[in-house]
């Protein structure tokens, strides 16, 4: 058996087909790569290097975890979202692809702004708060997350993305270490993908996600609302007049947070924005 890098990666491959894995081969690649700190065309480019035993135990380790169901951002440690790189672990939720949509609508809305403040509530890896920041020159984000863990991290992609000195992290629920601090009304956008997953849905989750991700970024609550009622109470103290709420929901939620905010009564232009999956995924309002 021979131990060059495509060699090793063909067997990877075949490895994780066996085993069920969606995706092998682009799992492979990603789990190799980590191994040798390459990225994926150097794995090609360096097809006939010989790998080290220390270099194979290690993408064999990988390959268990993997086959035993730990999400593959969580083994190598990082994800990509909106073109940037976010260090990830398991205290922090893995960025999806659904938020990309959020945070794209969000700087559509502010663009006409010459600088903006923003408030990221349950900033977790801190995805939307350093995409913000990294894509509004002159904006300021304060990101909030209840977990201290997770802001460790927060804090980390926010220096890696070098947004370091737009942003501020505060630990604690929602808007409350946010009080204060002269923030009231010159806020102009409020952004939050809040848990959203009723007590129901979670057992009904995939186990790569049930298992691995924290429970305090998916769970809230009886019926899943919970979160964003909670922060659409506490926007309208912190938004300037006109300014926007930006809320990410979960399938089939949009209709009634967008009912709340209508019953609110203190927010206009509501409006239900789709993910490029076609889901109603985005709710978006205007500060009356
Ligand atoms: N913003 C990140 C993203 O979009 O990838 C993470 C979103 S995750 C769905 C929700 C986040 O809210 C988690 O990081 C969790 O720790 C945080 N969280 C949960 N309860 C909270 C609370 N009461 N106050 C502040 N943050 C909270
Ligand atoms: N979109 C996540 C999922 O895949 C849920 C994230 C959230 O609760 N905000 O389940």
């Amino acid at each position: 058996m021979s131990n060059t890098c495509l060699e090793i990666l063909n067997q990877a491959v075949e490895k994780l087909r066996s085993e069920g894995v969606d995706r092998p081969r682009t799992n492979a690649e990603l789990l190799l790569g980590a191994v040798l700190r390459v990225n994926k065309i150097d794995l090609y480019l360096n097809r006939d290097l010989i790998l080290t035993p220390q270099q194979i135990e290690k993408n064999n380790h990988f390959l268990q975890e993997r086959i035993s169901g730990r999400p593959l951002q969580y083994i190598i440690g990082s994800k990509e979202f909106f073109g940037l790189e976010f260090k990830v672990n398991e205290y922090v939720l893995i960025p999806r692809p659904e938020t990309e949509t959020l945070v794209e609508i969000v700087i559509e809305r502010l663009k006409s702004h010459s600088s903006s403040k923003i408030i990221d509530i349950g900033t977790g890896s801190g995805a939307i708060a350093v995409s913000l920041a990294k894509n509004q020159k002159n904006s300021s984000v304060f990101a909030t997350d209840i977990s201290s863990d997770a802001l460790i991290v927060a804090i980390e992609n926010a220096k890696m993305n070098k947004v370091e000195n737009q942003i501020e992290f505060f630990q604690g629920d929602l808007f409350e270490p946010l009080k204060n601090k002269n923030l009231e009304e010159k806020i102009d956008c409020v952004v939050s993908n809040p848990p959203y997953v009723s007590e129901d849905e979670f057992d009904q989750l995939p186990k790569e996600i049930r298992d691995y991700e924290p429970v305090v970024a998916l769970k809230s609550g009886q019926e899943g609302m919970s979160f964003h009622k909670k922060i659409t109470e506490g926007a309208v103290d912190f938004l300037k007049r006109d300014g926007i709420l930006a809320l990410e929901v979960g399938l089939g939620q949009a209709k009634q947070v967008a009912a709340f905010l209508e019953k609110f009564d203190k927010f206009k232009h509501i409006e239900i924005k789709k993910d490029l999956g076609g889901i109603e995924r985005i709710v978006i309002a205007v500060k009356t």
